[in-house]
């Protein structure tokens, strides 16, 4: 995938606010810190499209990105982030299956985990949960580049094994040195077809 321009387009935390749902939308979710503000700018080449980093805690809200103008790419709050006081915790499920039960243009969903991490209860729940609304979804593996070759391919096997799926549907992934940006844009390509 060639990206020409990709660019911010608003925050939403209901439907009333998102924007008219004509072109292709693919989500990305993953926990807090996992890597998906810099998995993001990794896909579309710009450094801070989206704020890497950023406290969490603080009002969560959904945000969309134009992209090439042909398709929109949405970044969900991060979940399940210890630190997050109960309230915002509260407001994030609701918020979040809404959006995901209701926008027609979304076409599938990058399930973002950290490569070194097995997924805990909350990982698998919300796995199950998309593929029991029939959303289509494509697992990156992050921060490869933390891990030797070898170390990768040890921790993509155990997370295969405990989401119960070929490990061809897991994609490693680095937005430090960029490996598997490529496979991941075609995995995303598909589900935007
Ligand atoms: P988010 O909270 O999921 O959006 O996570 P961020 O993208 O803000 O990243 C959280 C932290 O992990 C930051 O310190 C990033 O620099 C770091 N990080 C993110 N992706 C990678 C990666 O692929 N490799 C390495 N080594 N660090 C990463």
């Amino acid at each position: 995938m060639i990206v020409k321009s990709a660019t911010f387009i608003t925050s939403a935390v209901k439907p009333s606010q998102y924007p008219p749902a004509i072109l292709p939308e693919v989500a990305f979710a993953g926990r807090s810190n996992v890597g998906k503000s810099s998995l993001i700018n990794s896909l579309v080449r710009r450094k801070r499209l989206v704020k890497t980093g950023s406290t969490p805690g603080r009002t969560q809200l959904i945000n969309f990105f134009d992209v090439n103008g042909e398709f929109t790419f949405v970044d969900l709050p991060g979940y399940g982030y210890a630190k997050v006081p109960e309230k915002i915790r509260k407001q994030w499920k609701p918020m979040v299956e809404r959006y995901l039960t209701s926008r027609e243009s979304l076409r599938g969903i990058v399930l973002i985990l950290d490569v070194r991490r097995l997924p805990g209860a909350e990982e698998k729940n919300f796995s199950a949960w998309l593929d029991m609304h029939g959303i289509p979804i494509v697992y990156a593996l992050t921060k490869a580049d933390k891990l030797s070759k070898s170390r990768q391919q040890l921790r993509l096997r155990a997370i295969a094994e405990e989401l119960s799926m070929e490990k061809h549907r897991l994609t490693l992934v680095s937005a430090k040195t960029r490996q598997g940006i490529d496979a991941l844009w075609e995995k995303i390509e598909k589900i935007l077809a």
